[in-house]
């Protein structure tokens, strides 16, 4: 299916959500719709029945809830760990700080694992964790850590968490419906502006209905409620309050586009190559990449910033929109990098695209090619593997 570009003019945008939708996706939005409807509701049922075929397990069950994916994320931390438990968090990353934040705020006993910037929880050291500490029952992970572009190993990670008997909740934001999640978790979330390529304006919860049903009365919170918004919506195909309507009929135009471009395979396969093509045109231009290739995800990539003193990001960052691409700023502490978002409306002509705007930028701002400083490679040295 030909991707659609957008009107003239209009950026695409290289950021992991919002990203570039397509004119269906736009379009599907230009009529209203009444909450009530039955159609309404329809749309609702048939939102849920697709995102669970596409998590594809046992008994699952989807809970939409309005707000942006942070919502969700707190939706479910609220909902999935009892009040009482306590939570190992696995940070490597802004989301997962976030989500230690979120738990704090919930009054919900925490501890974590702080990898730094970029560095992978490993399957050994989450074990040694909840080995020596039995008050541990849940653990949260987030699957593509979104602010360096890591894919933490979760396969690992769950084998450990269920082998010492404790629960493990994912936060699959922007890896869903791109990468599978063929591994076991009590819970996870997602959000309709990432690999799905709707709108932002609501978030997902995907749990098997066992453990839905055990959230009952747990939460801190009236609409962060996953089990009363689940109750509700089995009851009354109805969401509790105002449901974002059309950001609703975009995404269910989305989730056909995802169906008919061949699921997630063909979705994670696609964007891989988005991935494949600007970090080999990248490296061509000099650059270098914050991660090896065993951990870069098809999402979203770190490119270190070059040393050559002409290198100016903010410039840089004008020159690139001037040429039609909006690209993300870098989250590292340590040394100054740049994120380019493989998700979207995009293939590889279009990523095609992106390298040589990449290379008259770097001609605009005299800087001869895109070699980091010293000190981020050593930086990365620091990754093993
Ligand atoms: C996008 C994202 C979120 C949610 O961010 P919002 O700005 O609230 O939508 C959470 N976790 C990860 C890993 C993400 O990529």
């Amino acid at each position: 299916m030909p991707l659609s570009a957008p009107k003239l003019g209009e950026p695409y945008l290289l950021t992991p959500g919002p990203l570039t939708t397509s004119y269906a996706v736009k379009s599907a939005m230009l009529r209203d719709w009444g909450s009530w409807d039955q159609d309404f509701r329809d749309m609702t049922a048939k939102l849920r029945s697709m995102l669970v075929e596409i998590a594809d397990g046992d008994d699952l069950d989807c809970v939409p809830i309005q707000g942006s994916g942070t919502f969700v994320v707190e939706a479910m931390l609220g909902s999935f760990v009892p009040r009482d438990g306590k939570v190992l968090v696995l940070s490597n990353g802004a989301y997962g700080k976030r989500i230690a934040e979120t738990l704090d705020y919930l009054g919900r006993a925490n501890v974590v694992i702080d990898k730094g910037d970029y560095m992978p929880p490993r399957g050994d050291e989450v074990a040694a964790a909840l080995a020596a500490d039995p008050d541990i029952t849940d653990v949260v992970v987030v699957h593509c850590e979104t602010s360096s572009g890591i894919l933490n190993p979760i396969g690992e990670i769950s084998d450990v968490t269920y082998g010492a008997g404790r629960r493990l909740l994912i936060d699959s934001m922007s890896s869903f419906g791109a990468i599978p999640v063929d591994t076991k978790f009590e819970a996870l979330v997602s959000s309709a502006n990432k690999c799905i390529e709707g709108v932002p304006g609501f978030g997902f919860v995907i749990a098997s209905k066992a453990s839905l049903a055990a959230t009952k009365g747990r939460s801190h919170s009236l609409s962060l409620d996953v089990f009363a918004q689940w109750d509700h919506m089995n009851k009354t195909g109805q969401w509790r309050f105002t449901p974002p309507t059309h950001v609703i009929a975009a995404f269910l135009e989305a989730l056909r586009a995802h169906k008919s471009e061949g699921g997630v395979a063909a979705r994670g396969a696609r964007y891989a190559n988005n991935r494949d093509v600007v970090v080999a045109g990248l490296r061509g231009l000099g650059f270098e990449t914050l991660l090896k290739d065993r951990w870069l995800s098809p999402i979203i990539v770190t490119v270190f910033c070059p040393e050559h003193p002409a290198f100016s990001f903010s410039r840089f960052y004008v020159l690139m929109e001037e040429k039609g691409f909006i690209i993300y700023p870098g989250k590292l502490t340590i040394v100054a990098s740049f994120r380019i978002g493989c998700i979207g409306q995009m293939d590889e002509h279009v990523m095609h695209k992106v390298v040589a705007a990449t290379a008259a930028a770097l001609n605009e701002l005299g800087v001869p090619d895109g070699a980091p400083p010293k000190l981020a490679l050593l930086e990365r040295a620091k990754l093993a593997v």
